[in-house]
């Protein structure tokens, strides 16, 4: 039981992570009125700004007995604990495998796919792949795309993607290309 309550905590995460980026962040009527929409903005037009860990940390500390509590006095504790364990750790996985999408190139095939994944939804189009850690809600919800190659704006490129001329490294060439800004192609 305490297994299924920490898997059961994971796909609620999974399942809000899709939920708050594909609404707070991008929907109109939501993204001025939610902290997350005003942050995930920024996220967009700077390519590196993330919200301070101390706000995530705080999220954290605060989600862990909001969550025990109520499914604790309804379950048992011990099931109330490892739900919201389970839902606390997988928000801070996704937290930091989304900086490392950013800020690493990754090795392996799910490193390449979550990466290829979430810059098709940052430089192509932010109403598909609000997943990050996995594509199951954009399937389930008709999001989902499989880029072929990524179109990355010169001025957003991330640093592990161009070496020292500021061209795309060669072990990335085929998954990604530079999109030079006008004024510098003149
Ligand atoms: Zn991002
Ligand atoms: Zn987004």
């Amino acid at each position: 039981m305490i297994a299924i309550a920490a898997l059961a905590g994971i796909a609620t995460w999974s399942f809000l992570e899709y939920v708050i980026h594909r609404w707070a962040g991008h929907d109109r009527r939501l993204v001025k009125r939610t902290m997350f929409g005003v942050e995930h903005t920024r996220h967009h037009s700077e390519g590196d700004y993330f919200a301070p860990n101390w706000k995530k940390a705080l999220m954290a500390i605060v989600i862990v007995p909001l969550i025990t509590v109520p499914v604790g006095a309804l379950l048992g504790w011990g099931i109330g604990l490892a739900y919201s364990l389970g839902f606390v750790g997988f928000y801070l996985t996704y937290e930091w495998l989304h900086r490392r999408l950013h800020v690493t190139a990754g090795t392996g095939p799910y490193a390449k796919w979550a990466r290829m994944h979430h810059f098709h939804h940052h430089f192509h189009s932010p109403a598909v792949n609000h997943g990050v850690t996995s594509p199951i809600w954009d399937w389930v919800f008709g999001t989902l795309v499989w880029p072929e190659q990524i179109r990355v704006p010169e001025r957003l490129a991330m640093r592990w993607l161009r070496d020292d001329e500021g061209e795309i490294r060669a072990e990335h060439r085929e998954d990604y290309a530079l999109r030079r800004s006008k004024r510098k192609a003149a």
